[in-house]
């Protein structure tokens, strides 16, 4: 790099990032700078980045491969000028980074704008979802390939109000003008609040967070028309129903019943403080939300999808049958670790629970009081002591929350039905992204495992892309190396040794432990480099993601892992009055008939499901939105730099950024080309040559020789450019 006194430059801070400066001297390797904020600083000449300091240019740029300089402080410095402006859309080529304004933005998101997107040729408007969506409706379209929208970020990055407004431009722009209400782009947009009714809860994060993935299918006739939809959905969090912390909240659904007045009170429900799954935190209320209203929402929403009425007073009577079934105490019974009821309070909970479930009060009671366990002599009836009950207490309710969410999705795609006939179409896929808490558990272990698989896919999209427009310019370029992730894959996935195959393993052996677990891990990968040994700890694991490294503890691992019904659970349900009740539980009832053994791996499953996935959008075009999260406080206008950046680095638009930076980055038509740096061969500019020959000209009087000359662009490699500002300025 050429520096000298007066050069722009960009310094590492610790705090801020990256901080703008200019060299006041470089002797040799070292350099003093004076930042904007005066401060003296002595650094590395090759631990400076150009800065780019154009004065008449304020804005910044819509999309991030046009910066003259392609570098980490300058994509960060172009997002924030452009969030001030309330830009929050940019484009880093194909991808589009959405930077959640905390702000309602009602004059983005009309009907207007969706019709001035509306085949508009891409990047020829601002940067906007809608623009995205129409994208991969137009190629649909036109190229007769099914498409895939990919919206990722962290927790509150905004990624489930993306993916509302790409459906909402999907329906927009492939809907039929029926006025039946019940029409399937209804039916789809209403799945959304009934679906966050009872999958979305207040976290620390975001007040509506998303505790499931989702991937939306939209299926299309010849003429692009919509024609079906299918939802699936991906490891809904179920420890949330029976444990929460302050200030967390339960899943929406609770609250929006507690608050539902007449259906409140026909099932003895009161305000949400009297229940134990309610009140572990002290948050009732969400700041601009009326669980009143809200209620009537999801009804209407349950009526659009087509679930019937007994069907829906079924699905909040269960609701209601699961609070009261968290308020069922015990204290220990007369003989030794058994338990009883432990009072008149629990026992009308009790009473609650059973006819809700509309199911026998005693067959309750035994099922969360006894096991039978199965012996050669015949069955024994076992007693639970108190915190056994409690567990078993817990487990039922998860287990028909659970399902009954299930059973929600299932309706959902069995009414907007399948449209088996269609070969195109558009899924919108909302996943959590990469996870790295202080304590991090199997959830975030899944979690970092999908992201994992959806950066395999999106490294490769990436490379694909960068590798087709030097075809199309024909420009030779063979690869140089990029960050494969395809190692942690096979550490977490690979059978029959990998992580997941470990633990299923475990999980079949009764005398296993976190601990025979983890040592098994370290005995098959003592030196694998994505695996490390934290030092304080034998039996947490660190596993190196492509976005950094993650500490996980197993001492829950196996419990979770293993997704099984108890029979006893399972007999009481099946043994319900109501349909539904019993409904949710005849599939377990085959699943068990045809296998001996019960244990199901909720990661192998999972597993199985990220294959179907990748299936499915291996065969797609995919797109790609990037949600960022501005800061941590959700208001609105606030840049924190470093988190920023972290979620750049993770949400791989650094990677993006980097990939093309081992190409030729930078990127000029020759007309653009010329007007720029031509006055830095004069002579050449008086002869009446062609274009390209003047760029091939002028690059060799200047003696670069890192350079391409495409078909209609001029492509240098990274840095290049600095040398030809410099030589510039100098004229
Ligand atoms: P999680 O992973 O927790 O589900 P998320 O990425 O889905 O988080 P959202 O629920 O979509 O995050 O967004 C969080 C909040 O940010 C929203 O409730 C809304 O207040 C605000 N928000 C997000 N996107 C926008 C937008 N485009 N315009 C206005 N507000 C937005
Ligand atoms: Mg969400």
């Amino acid at each position: 790099m050429n520096l000298r006194r007066g050069s722009k430059v960009w310094v590492e801070d610790r705090n801020l990032a990256w901080v703008a400066a200019e060299v006041d001297d470089c002797v040799g390797k070292q350099a003093q700078v004076i930042t904007t904020s005066d401060k003296k600083v002595s650094v590395l000449a090759k631990k400076l980045l150009l800065r780019y300091a154009d004065e008449d240019d304020h804005g910044g740029v819509d999309d991030m491969t046009k910066l003259t300089y392609l570098n980490e402080p300058e994509v960060l410095y172009n997002l924030e000028r452009r969030y001030a402006l309330n830009e929050i859309y940019t484009y880093t080529g194909n991808i589009l980074i959405a930077l959640n304004p905390f702000a309602k933005l009602p004059h983005l998101y009309n009907i207007h704008m969706m019709e001035q997107y509306k085949g508009a040729p891409f990047g020829e408007l601002s940067p906007h979802v809608f623009a995205v969506a129409d994208a991969s409706y137009r190629a649909m379209v036109n190229e007769g390939k099914s498409q895939s929208v990919l919206v990722s970020g962290e927790s509150g990055a905004g990624k489930t109000e993306t993916t509302k407004l790409i459906m909402q431009y999907l329906t927009y722009v492939g809907g039929r003008t029926a006025r039946d209400e019940r029409t399937v782009e209804q039916q789809i947009l209403e799945s959304n609040p009934l679906l966050e009714a009872f999958g979305n809860a207040r976290t620390i994060r975001n007040d509506n967070s998303s505790r499931f993935g989702k991937f939306v299918e939209f299926h299309f006739n010849g003429t692009g028309r919509i024609s079906g939809a299918a939802i699936r959905t991906y490891l809904l969090e179920r420890s949330r129903v029976v444990q929460i912390t302050n200030p967390e909240r339960n899943y929406h659904c609770f609250y929006q019943l507690c608050a539902s007045g007449q259906d409140a009170e026909k099932y003895k429900l009161g305000h949400p403080s009297h229940f134990h799954y309610l009140n572990q935190s002290k948050i009732y209320e969400l700041d601009g939300v009326s669980s009143a209203e809200d209620y009537l929402k999801t009804r209407r929403a349950m009526k659009t999808v087509g679930i019937s009425s007994e069907d829906q007073e079924a699905i909040f009577r269960i609701l209601a049958a699961i609070l009261h079934l968290g308020n069922i105490e015990f204290s220990p019974g007369k003989e030794h670790d058994s338990s009883i009821i432990k009072d008149q309070k629990s026992s009308f909970h009790l009473q609650m629970t059973a006819e809700l479930f509309k199911c026998d009060v005693n067959q309750l009671l035994s099922t969360l009081c006894t096991r039978t366990i199965q012996t050669r002599e015949g069955n024994i009836v076992k007693a639970l002591d108190c915190n056994a009950a409690v567990a078993s207490r817990d487990a039922l309710a998860k287990t028909i929350y659970s399902r009954l969410f299930d059973w929600l999705v299932d309706k959902i795609n069995n009414s907007v039905g399948h449209d088996q006939n269609s070969h195109l179409q558009i899924g919108v896929l909302d996943i959590y992204g990469f996870e790295c808490f202080d304590n991090n558990s199997f959830e975030q272990f899944c979690i970092n495992f999908a992201n994992e698989k959806l950066q395999q896919h999106f490294n490769e999209h990436v490379f694909k892309m960068e590798q087709e427009e030097y075809s199309r310019e024909e420009i030779n370029w063979s690869y140089i190396d990029f960050v494969d992730n395809q190692d942690v894959l096979d550490l977490i996935e690979k059978r029959p040794i990998g992580i997941v195959a470990l633990l299923d393993e475990a999980c079949m052996f009764p005398r296993s432990t976190h601990r025979t677990f983890s040592a098994k891990l370290f005995q098959h990968f003592s030196s694998h480099r994505r695996l490390e040994k934290p030092k304080f700890s034998e039996t947490d694991f660190t596993v190196s993601h492509y976005a950094g490294k993650v500490t996980y503890r197993t001492e829950t691992f196996l419990d979770k892992n293993r997704d099984y019904v108890v029979v006893e659970h399972c007999n009481l349900m099946l043994s319900s009055k109501c349909c539904l009740v019993a409904g949710l539980f005849s599939s377990i009832s085959e699943e068990s008939s045809r296998s001996s053994y019960k244990f199901s791996s909720v990661a192998s499953r999972f597993k199985q499901q990220l294959q179907a996935l990748m299936e499915t959008l291996n065969s797609t075009q995919p797109h790609y939105v990037r949600c960022v999260k501005p800061n941590s406080l959700n208001r609105s206008k606030k840049f924190e730099k470093l988190s920023i950046l972290q979620q750049l680095r993770c949400g791989g638009v650094l990677e993006a950024v980097r990939i093309s930076l081992a190409g030729y980055p930078t990127r000029r038509s020759y007309a653009e080309f010329i007007d720029r740096y031509g006055l830095l061969a004069p002579k050449i500019m008086d002869g009446s040559y062609d274009e390209k020959v003047i760029a091939e000209m002028i690059l060799q009087k200047l003696k670069l020789d890192n350079y391409q000359l495409g078909i209609t662009k001029v492509f240098l490699r990274a840095g290049q450019i600095g040398i030809l500002d410099s030589q510039r300025a100098e004229v």
